[in-house]
């Protein structure tokens, strides 16, 4: 490294903190900084250390290239596709690695084109809580109050994962899967769901409530992704209503409750 000798340069210790800690500069230094070429230079060379010092910080909690793939594929067990989704969130170079290999993946094996189809939403099915005690919840009863949950209604299963984000809210993942083999993760993907706030236990007393409950504005809406995952971000604790919009089909989950802590 060329070194300057300029009485105002500023030393290798100022220019580290100046980039690593963010420590303002001298007003002479930043002076200098400007008209002297050799010291320019030596400010790019600490960011850079610096770059490719975070993107190794982050790195090392990252899955592999392998394990990114695989997800993207749906090939993963339900809590490493959970785990995987959850650091995506949270991780921007992953989240970019796996928004490439999706895009490889849609080329290779073109996806069938996706439809939201909000309101054509045929059958209407209530999932129910099968684990993990797999106790059967009836209406009305304490809701489950570990995590992950299963639910199941016919042929689909959900999987909801819960993981706190950093400012208090919840992140909440609903993995679906079939088990027919011939309905694949994919056939779902592009289709909505939403999550609305329960309503007040009182008000809703009687059958008919129904379609009030349809009526009202989702708190969060997210669409499926082509492996079947649907990620709400954002999400405080409460009870919900979760709905998931299917091909002729959708499911109800009646009795989400998050509790906060
Ligand atoms: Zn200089
Ligand atoms: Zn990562």
């Amino acid at each position: 490294m060329m070194d300057c000798l300029h009485f105002m340069a500023p030393s290798d210790e100022e220019l580290s903190s100046f980039v690593l800690d963010e420590e303002p500069m001298s007003p002479e230094a930043r002076e200098h900084l400007e008209h002297c070429e050799i010291c320019q230079q030596r400010l790019a060379r600490y960011k850079q250390f610096h770059t490719s010092l975070v993107s190794r910080l982050y790195r090392c909690q990252c899955p592999s290239g392998t394990r990114i793939s695989l997800y993207c594929a749906g090939l993963l067990a339900a809590d490493e596709q959970m785990e995987i989704a959850a650091h995506l969130l949270l991780c921007p170079l992953c989240a970019d690695e796996a928004a490439d290999t999706r895009r490889f993946l849609a080329a290779v094996e073109p996806l069938p084109a996706p439809t939201i189809s909000l309101r054509d939403t045929g059958r209407h099915l209530v999932a129910t809580l099968v684990g993990p005690q797999m106790r059967l919840v009836r209406r009305g009863s304490a809701p489950a109050t570990t995590w992950p949950r299963q639910y199941r209604a016919e042929s689909i299963d959900l999987s909801l994962y819960l993981s706190r984000t950093s400012n208090g809210d919840y992140a909440l993942l609903v993995i679906i899967t079939s088990i027919h083999s011939a309905e694949t993760a994919n056939a779902f993907a592009g289709m909505a769901a939403e999550l609305y706030s329960a309503p007040d236990p009182i008000a809703s007393g009687d059958e008919g409530d129904k379609e009030d409950k349809q009526a009202e504005t989702p708190l969060v809406c997210a669409e499926i992704d082509d492996v079947g995952n649907v990620v709400f971000s954002g999400v405080p604790a409460g009870k919900y209503i979760l709905v998931v919009h299917l091909p002729e089909r959708e499911l109800v989950i009646e009795d989400l409750t998050i509790e906060p802590g």
